[in-house]
């Protein structure tokens, strides 16, 4: 097993964990861009949303319900917060599991 996320989810390696259920994990960034920055991760290696099928649409539509009701427990509802997946080169992706960013906390900046 390669990736460092997967290792993660197998407790080979130490995460601070926020949430986990059968099918997700959600950790905090070790490295934040934000004061709250939170990666929501499906148990299920999908390098990326390039690679989901149709099947795993429910499954990566379960990482922006589980990182709602992360940013609901945080408080920041109502202030607001950024999901972002990155896909590939462009984007800046370095892990090639799926993950859902969430950022908040503090009035975030541009998007690019
Ligand atoms: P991305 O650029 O979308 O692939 O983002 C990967 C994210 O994973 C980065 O924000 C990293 O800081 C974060 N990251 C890498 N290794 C770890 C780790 N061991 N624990 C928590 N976050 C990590």
């Amino acid at each position: 097993m390669d990736c460092i996320f997967d290792k993660i989810i197998a407790g080979e390696i130490p995460s601070d964990k926020v949430y986990e259920d059968g099918e997700v994990i959600a950790i905090k960034d070790i490295n934040p861009s934000a004061l709250v920055h939170i990666l929501i991760i499906p148990k299920k290696h999908i390098e990326s949303v390039n690679h989901m099928d149709e099947a795993d649409s429910a499954l990566i539509g379960k990482l922006i319900y589980t990182a709602s009701n992360i940013a609901k427990k945080k408080g920041l509802s109502s202030k607001g917060y950024r999901l972002v997946f990155n896909i590939g080169e462009d984007a800046g992706m370095v892990v090639n599991h799926i993950h859902l960013h969430l950022l908040g906390g503090q009035k975030l900046g541009a998007m690019v």
